[in-house]
């Protein structure tokens, strides 16, 4: 027996797509739901086929850089080894960019370019660029960070890449948090 979805009575349902019982009064208020229901659909549709690719690029943007967070909890900062704090609501310290995104957006996805670094190094401290560089070859060797100060690459990410990478770096997330 299924069960009505207005009046929660059980009742025999006679086609598959049946959600309610056969009084009227269901039917009818189900009617007004379905119909809600339906718009609020529309509605959602509508907003995702307009989400601009600068919108998707933020929200790609947001989970790489919690992945870096994760990622770097417990590692001194980059640039002046001092400890990463993490009380704050949001995350106590940033996933600072060693080029920055402004400059090379090519880069802002790059897990080498980004580290868990204090807000006080990343946003008051305009990057701290020469401590940055001499914490980020102790941490992924010289070659590495000289490839990626030669990557003069042209990239533009799609709304696709951008979907694509927010999905990756959320699964990353989950992994990294589940393991730890
Ligand atoms: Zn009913
Ligand atoms: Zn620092």
């Amino acid at each position: 027996m299924a069960k009505c979805k207005i009046c929660k009575q059980p009742y025999q349902k006679r086609r598959m797509t049946q959600k309610v019982c056969e009084t009227v009064e269901c039917a009818q208020a189900y009617a007004v739901i379905d119909r809600h229901m339906k718009e609020l659909k529309e509605i959602r549709a509508r907003k995702l086929a307009i989400k601009p690719r600068g919108q998707w690029i933020k929200e790609a943007q947001i989970a790489f850089n919690a992945y870096i967070r994760e990622r770097d909890k417990g590692k001194p900062c980059i640039c002046c080894g001092n400890a990463l704090t993490n009380e704050a609501i949001g995350g106590g310290f940033d996933a600072g960019h060693y080029r920055s995104i402004g400059s090379a957006p090519h880069l802002r996805f790059d897990e080498r370019n980004c580290h868990g670094q204090r807000k006080q190094c990343n946003r008051y401290g305009a990057g701290r660029a020469v401590d940055y560089r001499i914490g980020l070859i102790a941490r992924i060797g010289l070659a590495a960070v000289e490839s990626l100060e030669a990557d003069q690459s042209v990239k533009k990410y799609t709304i696709d890449d951008a979907q694509r990478i927010k999905a990756e770096y959320r699964a990353k997330l989950k992994a990294l948090k589940g393991e730890s």
